[in-house]
């Protein structure tokens, strides 16, 4: 009982709020903004939004009268402390505001590269709008590009600059690209991609210094001796869930908040949603934190049914998608711990499904252009089905045999 406050206005908590409205919520939603704009989407940062000419305002979720008809108050300003026991949230600016139920959607932030140079003007971060926004105005007057980490974000920047015809570097310490979440088969026909499209990867290497003269990047130097001229340094190399509000409140962190299968903190009047959860996950045994808009806006369902008197345990099956270049990678299901790839359709016809299994056990599909086979990877598992790994490889087999 008593109002709603949610910490942070990303994909999780805009959507607690809105579903809460949805669900007939009547008391008040408070929505803890930190940054300088409506709630927006983050996945267009490093894809479409960079690459094109639409304004800020493409990006949001809902305008702002949305707000003012939900009676949604945005509020503008951060979170510093909880106080539980008197259940109360303060601002920076010493404003206090009083819950029944606080939801923590802090998200997550930038892992900061800790080379000297690395705070120059000319070394970009993409994780909020302000940074894409810099990242787009800076990007005509920049001819080379060292992007740092072969992750999604920075491969999706990577062949958005070279599409805009900047000569582009990436460096990844990992013997493949995006290793921690895609088969190796995945990571071959990306690294192929890129390269014809032009872009240098380097691959079991890492940045050792950023070189500059009178405050403007002029190079990077790397492990291997070698060293790369740019006037301009993207990082990419993950981030940091942001749970320092928890913790100082005495709620248990690790690799994140942790929360229940509820999505629940110790403290039963405050859940944790989205990037900065450590959930725990009965499908998938154990304990799992993802950053996803998948998992943000499916933990914000679940937990606006919970507090309008719907408890389940948050069972969401797990889907991503990645644009990089002409590529679209779409990803349904888990795939740690698989031991057996099998391909669907054809990497050099750029069109190709990975079904990762362990045993016979489908544990997700890496679809790369073929919608058909990740929107199949999905139903499926919303069925809590599996086909075996011979049906995957075999193109004759009607994937939709399978879900009738
Ligand atoms: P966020 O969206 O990060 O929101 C958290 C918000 O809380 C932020 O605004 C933060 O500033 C704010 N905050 C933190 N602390 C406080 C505080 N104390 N007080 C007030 N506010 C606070 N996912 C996909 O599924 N597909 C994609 O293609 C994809 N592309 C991406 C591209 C980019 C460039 C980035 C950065 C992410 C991408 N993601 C993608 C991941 C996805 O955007 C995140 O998983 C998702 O945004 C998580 O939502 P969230 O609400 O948990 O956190």
């Amino acid at each position: 009982d008593g109002p709603v406050i949610i910490v942070g206005a990303g994909h999780g908590g805009y959507q607690v709020a809105a579903s809460l409205r949805q669900a007939g919520f009547s008391q008040r939603i408070c929505l803890i903004n930190d940054e300088a704009h409506l709630p927006y989407q983050r996945p267009p940062l490093s894809k479409a939004y960079i690459k094109g000419s639409a304004g800020p305002e493409s990006l949001m979720f809902r305008p702002e009268k949305f707000y003012q008809d939900q009676k949604i108050e945005l509020i503008a300003g951060r979170a510093v402390s909880i106080d539980r026991s008197g259940r109360k949230v303060q601002l920076a600016s010493g404003e206090t505001l009083a819950y029944g139920h606080l939801v923590l959607a802090t998200g997550a932030r930038n892992r900061l590269l800790d080379l000297p140079n690395a705070n120059l003007p000319d070394v970009k971060y993409l994780r909020i709008l302000d940074e894409s926004e810099a990242l787009r105005q800076i990007m005509p007057s920049k001819t080379r590009a060292v992007i740092i980490g072969a992750g999604f974000i920075g491969l999706e920047f990577a062949a958005t600059a070279r599409i805009k015809g900047l000569e582009v570097d990436v460096l990844e310490l990992a013997p493949r690209v995006m290793a921690r979440a895609v088969t190796a088969e995945v990571s071959e026909y990306f690294q192929a991609r890129h390269r014809e499209a032009g872009i240098r990867i380097h691959l079991g290497v890492q940045a050792t210094s950023i070189e500059a003269e009178g405050g403007k990047v002029t190079g990077v130097s790397l492990s291997d001796g070698r060293h790369l001229p740019a006037d301009l340094v993207v990082v990419g190399v993950g981030v940091l869930p942001n749970i320092e509000l928890a913790a100082e409140a005495g709620l248990p962190v690790a690799a994140g908040i942790i929360v229940d299968e509820y999505l629940a903190t110790a403290d039963p009047d405050i859940s944790a949603i989205g990037d900065c959860a450590l959930f725990a996950s009965p499908r998938f045994g154990g304990s799992l934190r993802l950053e996803s808009v998948q998992n943000a806006t499916d933990h914000a369902r679940c937990l606006a049914a919970r507090l309008t008197g719907d408890k389940k345990p948050y069972d969401g099956h797990p889907w991503f998608w990645s644009d990089q270049g002409d590529d679209k990678l779409q990803i349904a299901g888990l795939t740690t711990g698989y031991d057996r790839v099998v391909l669907r359709g054809d990497p050099a016809k750029k069109a190709f499904s990975a079904f990762c299994y362990h045993g016979d056990k489908l544990l997700g599909i890496e679809s790369i252009n073929r919608a058909g086979d990740h929107m199949f990877g999905r139903r499926l598992q919303g069925m809590d089905r599996s086909i075996t790994p011979e049906q995957a490889a075999d193109e004759s087999f009607d994937l939709k045999s399978a879900l009738a």
